[in-house]
């Protein structure tokens, strides 16, 4: 009989473990559920959404007769609990399912942090579908906001408020912006370019409670300033979503606990994407790993454990790509916040600020370790393989138009780039 998979999430880590599946094999059952919204969608895109550049529709990456077309069932209902003695999931709605393999593909949360007001109207996160719908609600005419945290999804809350014209302060604790991730000429290039589109952005402040009634109208901050607002953006990091499964047999952390087969101490459970804590972190990286293109890789690689061809987690040079209002960013292998020991760096900045290059490599061995760009574009599989072939950092430099994604562009900073290395480096 044909293996009935079923996995909780539409994700970009469900849906592609659900796609492989299928490639590797034509007959086993599989099932995607889902409660947040029937169809896969780009999350990454929601902010173009709530800005106008295109309806929600346009963020599905397939047509809905994909799902048919290739088996695949779709379950749009709420996991409440699983009992995996019984190999049995129960719905919400007091339903239940049996399935012979299950995949967790459950994602993350946004993180709220026990603020006093923290529950009023016009207070929230974004993450998913209804986040977006109650953000729509909650700025209907509003004039002013309020965005706590400075990650990524901090950024885009400011930049989707700024859309329309809603004057934002943007509290961040840390001291430079994204500090934990960026080398600080990258972190200060970025908070100027915020600081640019009239955000009021202030650095090593933190929220300290949220004012109103039934709906917010001020927050205070730790330096005593009482701000008026009408929405405040809670972008304080995410958590695995994994409220539902406390009650069953699953080995949870922070997230839900596998090898590096995806394999949880369950038999026949498997957990990918956002969810997932590595028991232990493969070398150079965390154990939970909650980005894009990851959970991708989790959900391809976990498609062979499932059925029977047991394949471990392998991934490629770290990648990650965002967007910090106009300035594209795009890191390649290992750029850390500050350099480790064995490491050296050559850093250019364009003198409009808003373009920069910079690689780490290896000070004994002048292999090229990491890369980051700021306003250029970077062809992905040339600094992967450079990266890959531990390539001197002078080689890296005297091949860099091989790295053009956009040559007429790159080419005009080529020379500067070149320059400045070799300023630099003498
Ligand atoms: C606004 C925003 C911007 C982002 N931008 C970037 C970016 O630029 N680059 C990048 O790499 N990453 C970005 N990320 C992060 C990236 O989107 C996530 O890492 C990725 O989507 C996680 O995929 P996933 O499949 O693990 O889980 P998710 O996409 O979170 O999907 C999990 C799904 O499971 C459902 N689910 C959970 N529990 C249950 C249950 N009990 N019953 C039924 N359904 C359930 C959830 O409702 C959800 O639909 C961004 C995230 C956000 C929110």
């Amino acid at each position: 009989m044909s293996r009935n998979i079923v996995i909780i999430g539409n994700g970009i880590s469900g849906v592609t473990c659900a796609r492989s599946l299928r490639k590797l094999d034509s007959a086993c059952k599989i099932t995607l559920i889902s409660a947040e919204t029937k169809y896969f969608y780009s999350r990454t895109a929601l902010m173009y959404v709530y800005m106008g550049h295109m309806p929600f529709e346009n963020t599905q990456p397939y047509e809905n007769w994909f799902w048919e077309k290739n088996r695949i069932e779709l379950v749009h209902r709420f996991v409440q609990k699983i009992d995996t003695s019984k190999k049995q999931l129960h719905f919400s709605d007091g339903t239940a399912l049996f399935y012979d393999s299950l995949v967790l593909a459950c994602g993350s949360k946004s993180n709220k942090f026990g603020w006093p007001g923290q529950d009023l109207k016009g207070v929230q996160g974004l993450f998913n579908y209804q986040d977006l719908l109650a953000m729509e609600e909650n700025t209907k005419g509003i004039s002013s906001a309020v965005v706590v945290g400075g990650g990524l999804i901090g950024v885009e809350m400011a930049e989707m408020l700024h859309s329309r014209g809603i004057h934002v302060s943007f509290l961040v604790r840390e001291k430079d912006f994204w500090g934990a991730v960026l080398p600080k000429e990258e972190s200060k290039m970025i908070e100027r370019h915020i600081r640019e589109y009239g955000i009021d952005l202030q650095m090593e402040t933190e929220l300290k409670e949220i004012k109103g009634s039934e709906k917010v109208n001020a927050i205070t901050t730790s330096k005593e300033q009482e701000i008026p607002c009408s929405f405040v953006g809670l972008t304080v990091g995410v958590s695995p979503n994994i409220e539902f499964l406390k009650s069953s047999a699953i080995p949870l952390d922070r997230g839900i606990l596998i090898n590096e087969y995806f394999e949880t101490n369950v038999s026949d459970v498997y957990a990918i994407g956002d969810c997932a804590q590595f028991k232990q972190a493969l070398p150079g990286r965390r154990n939970l790993e909650q980005v894009w293109y990851t959970g991708k890789e989790h959900g391809e690689t976990v498609a062979h454990t499932i059925l029977g061809n047991k394949k471990a987690y392998a991934p490629g040079n770290w990648f990650n790509s965002a967007k910090f209002f106009d300035i594209e960013y795009q890191t390649y292998g290992m750029v850390n916040a500050s350099l480790k020991e064995n490491e050296a760096t050559f850093y250019w900045e364009h003198q409009d600020g808003k373009k920069s290059f910079r690689i780490v490599f290896d000070k004994t061995t002048q292999a090229v370790l990491g890369f980051n760009a700021f306003g250029i574009r970077m062809r992905h599989e040339v600094c992967d393989k450079w990266i890959t072939n531990k390539t001197a950092v002078k080689d890296v430099m005297n091949k860099l138009a091989a790295a053009n994604f956009d040559p007429e562009f790159y080419k005009y900073h080529e020379k500067e780039i070149n320059n400045a290395f070799q300023n630099q480096l003498s």
